[in-house]
C-alpha cells in the first residue's frame, strides 16, 4: 500500500537519496525544503515523478504540510562551513523547524525520525561512542550552533514522545559521504576529491591525525529505513560505519591515489573544537534493526570518485 511520508531536507546529499528509495518502493513523498544547501540537480532521477511533491519552504517559519504516515526531518546545514556561516538559522531550523514538524507528527498520527548527529558527542572523551556517552560539547563554542542545536532537538524530540505520545525515533547519523555531496559544502570528501581531480592541493586542517568514521550513503539510507519501519525503538540509534575509523591524513593519500596522482598534500591550521575521533558503537542498530553497513570505503570512495568526475 503506498504510503505518504513527508522528507524534510529533501533536496540535500541524504535527503535525495532517502525520497528515491521512498518512491522506487511505491510511496508518496512530500518533500520540502528552502534550498539553502540543496539542489534541484539532486532530485532530477524523480523528475516528472507523480509520487514527488516537491515544496519550497523554511521550516524555521510556520509552513502548511499534507496529512503523512512517516516524517523524516533532515532539514538543517549540515557541513561545518555552512552552518559557521549562518548559527542563527541553523539553530532555528533544529528548534523551531524540529518542534513544527513534531506538532504535525503529533496531529496527523506519523511516525517521527529526527537526522541527529555524532556531532552530539562533541570531541569524545569515551572511544568508540556508544549511545549512552552524553558527549563532550562546548555549548558556546562555534560549532555550539550545530551542536547544541541537534542536542536541543533530540531534548525536544523525547519531550513530545514522553508528554505527547509522539512516535519518535532519532538517528545519531555519524560521517556519510557518496554521490551528491555537493562539491563546494566543505566536507572532507568531497574537497578532497574535487581538489584532486583538479590536480590542486588537498589542504588538510591540523595534524591529519584526527579520524571520522566515513559511511556510504546507501548503508545509512538503510539504516534509517528500518529505523523507521521498526516496530519499537526506544531512545537514539547510532548510524555510521565502525569498520571505516580513517584518520583525516590516509583519507588523503587515497584519493590523491584515485584521482590521477596529482595533488599535493598540505597543512592548514586545526580547526575550532575540531573533534579529535570518531568512531559508533552500533550494537543498538545491529540489535534492534539488524543493520550493519556492507560498504567498504574503497569501494564507496571509487563510486564517489567517479560520481565527482563526472560531474
Ligand atoms: P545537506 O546540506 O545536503 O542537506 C540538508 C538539506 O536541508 C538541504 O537540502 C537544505 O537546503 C535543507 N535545509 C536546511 N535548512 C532548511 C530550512 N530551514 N528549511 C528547509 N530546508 C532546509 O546535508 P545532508 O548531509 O544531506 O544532511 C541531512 C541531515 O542529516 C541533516 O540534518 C544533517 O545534520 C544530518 N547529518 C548528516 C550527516 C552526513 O554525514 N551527511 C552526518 C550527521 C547528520
Ligand atoms: N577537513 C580537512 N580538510 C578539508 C575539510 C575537512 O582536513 O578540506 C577535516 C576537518 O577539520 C575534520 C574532518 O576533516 O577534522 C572531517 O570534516 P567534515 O567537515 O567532513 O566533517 P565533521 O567535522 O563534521 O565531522
Amino acid at each position: 500500500m503506498k504510503e505518504t511520508v513527508i522528507v524534510s531536507g529533501v533536496a540535500g546529499f541524504l535527503g535525495s537519496h532517502l525520497a528515491e528509495r521512498l518512491v522506487a518502493e511505491g510511496n508518496r513523498v512530500v518533500g520540502i525544503d528552502n534550498f539553502s544547501s540543496g539542489r534541484r540537480e539532486n532530485l532530477e532521477g524523480l523528475r516528472g515523478s507523480p509520487d514527488l511533491t516537491l515544496v519550497r519552504g523554511d521550516l524555521a517559519q510556520p509552513i502548511s504540510l499534507p496529512r503523512a504516515r512517516t516524517i523524516y526531518h533532515l532539514a538543517s546545514p549540515a557541513s561545518p562551513p555552512r552552518y559557521l556561516k549562518i548559527p542563527v538559522a541553523t539553530l532555528e531550523v533544529n528548534a523551531f523547524g524540529t518542534a513544527q514538524m513534531l506538532a504535525h507528527a503529533r496531529r496527523c498520527r506519523a511516525r517521527f525520525v529526527l537526522a541527529s548527529t555524532s556531532e552530539v558527542y562533541g570531541d569524545p572523551e569515551v572511544h568508540p561512542q556508544p549511545e549512552t556517552y552524553w558527549g563532550h560539547v562546548n555549548p558556546i563554542g562555534v560549532r555550539s550552533c550545530y551542536d547544541e542545536g541537534k542536542r536541543f532537538a533530540e531534548a525536544l524530540t523525547m519531550a513530545w514522545h514522553r508528554e505527547r505520545a509522539v512516535d519518535a525515533r532519532i538517528a545519531r547519523i555519524f560521517n556519510t559521504y557518496g554521490p551528491r555531496m555537493a562539491p563546494d559544502d566543505g566536507r572532507v570528501v568531497s574537497n578532497f576529491l574535487v581538489a584532486g581531480w583538479k590536480g590542486e592541493p588537498l589542504r588538510i586542517h591540523g595534524t591529519g591525525k584526527q579520524t571520522r568514521s566515513l559511511c556510504y550513503v546507501d548503508d545509512l539510507v538503510e539504516g534509517l529505513v528500518r529505523l523507521a519501519r521498526a516496530e519499537t525503538v526506544e531512545g537514539p540509534v547510532n548510524l555510521g560505519n565502525p569498520l571505516e575509523e580513517v584518520s583525516v591524513e590516509t583519507l588523503a593519500e587515497r584519493v590523491v591515489g584515485l584521482t590521477g596522482g596529482r595533488s599535493t598534500i598540505v597543512h592548514d591550521a586545526k580547526a575550532e573544537d575540531d573533534p579529535e575521533r570518531r568512531r559508533p558503537d552500533i550494537s543498538k542498530a545491529k540489535e534492534l534493526l539488524g543493520w550493519t553497513p556492507r560498504i567498504r570505503l574503497e569501494q564507496g570512495l571509487s563510486a564517489t570518485a567517479k560520481h565527482f568526475r563526472n560531474s
